[in-house]
């Protein structure tokens, strides 16, 4: 039988530098977008365990605006299978509960479709970089979520041992599917989209599947289905530039910079 496994990527700003509007609000219209990069891992580990698992497909999930398909391109050039893109102004100001609900109720459909045995997720991403998504869609769907995963030793239809990075080394988890799994970059190193998986990419048919597609209620995603709403963005303070400690000797050095410390009452 093989597994269904669905991976979510996020289209991302290129650039870590974005703009700030007069209302407070990011300026993200016109900026160059790829793929989170913490998701090409994901990918990468979707398409792996299809490898070692007979009869298995990859399928890639995405929510956002329409320029959002490259991305679902993208990871299909990179293995996946099939992709289906969650799109529709009423997602418009998402924050991270309405993005997990939306995406937990695509994986329903797709399950109704063909049990979904695994949801892969990056660690986080490059904007919104709360890293909760993965976490959320398991409680949505009432499945267990295991994030920081670094290794999928041994994985069948029924469940999977994962390798769980922890402060002071791993866990070893031993997990039921379905199942939702938030990697780490440690995990693999993301294969190159070939020029055969480009071209194969272009010519797929992505469906778009709007609020009322997966039986949410307008009042239940984008800002009106949001817990939180950004009230303003600000850049970080600008750093100010480094003292150099000069000395003829280390030692000379390192006293110095005792002095320093002590006097910015930073020891
Ligand atoms: C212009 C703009 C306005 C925003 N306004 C608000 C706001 O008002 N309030 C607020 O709380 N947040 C807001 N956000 C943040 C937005 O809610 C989050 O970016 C989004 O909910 C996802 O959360 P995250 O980025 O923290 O994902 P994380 O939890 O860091 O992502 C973890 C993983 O989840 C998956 N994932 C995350 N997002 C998606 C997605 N869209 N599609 C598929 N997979 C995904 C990926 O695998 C990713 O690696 C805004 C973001 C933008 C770009």
């Amino acid at each position: 039988m093989g597994l269904n496994i669905v991976v979510c990527v996020k289209n991302v700003p290129s650039t870590l530098t974005v703009d700030v509007g007069p209302d407070g609000q990011p300026k993200t219209a016109g900026l160059v977008c790829a793929m989170n990069a913490f998701d090409e891992y994901a990918v990468e580990e979707a398409v792996r365990i299809k490898e070692r698992v007979p009869g298995s497909t990859v399928t890639a999930l995405t929510l956002g605006p329409e320029a959002d398909q490259a991305v679902l391109r993208d990871a299909l050039s990179r293995g996946c299978d099939a992709a289906a893109h969650v799109c529709g102004p009423e997602f418009a100001g998402s924050d991270v509960f309405a993005t997990s609900k939306a995406l937990a109720a695509a994986i329903r459909k797709l399950s109704a479709q063909k049990p979904v045995h695994l949801a892969l997720f990056g660690k986080n991403s490059n904007d919104g970089n709360s890293g909760a998504v993965g976490g959320m869609v398991a409680a949505w769907l009432d499945w267990p979520g295991v994030l920081s995963v670094k290794k999928v030793e041994s994985v069948d239809e029924s469940s999977a041992v994962l390798w769980r990075m922890m402060e002071d080394g791993v866990d070893v988890v031993k997990v039921s599917l379905p199942a939702a799994v938030g990697t780490v970059k440690e995990i693999n190193e993301p294969r190159i989209p070939s020029l055969k998986g480009k071209m194969a990419a272009k010519k797929a048919v992505i469906p778009k599947w709007t609020a009322s597609d997966l039986g949410l209620k307008p009042e239940e995603v984008g800002l009106a289905g949001s817990k939180t709403k950004v009230a303003r963005c600000t850049h970080p303070p600008a750093r100010g530039a480094g003292t150099r400690v000069e000395g003829a000797s280390s030692a000379e050095k390192a006293a110095k910079l005792v002095d320093i410390l002590v006097e910015r009452k930073l020891i």
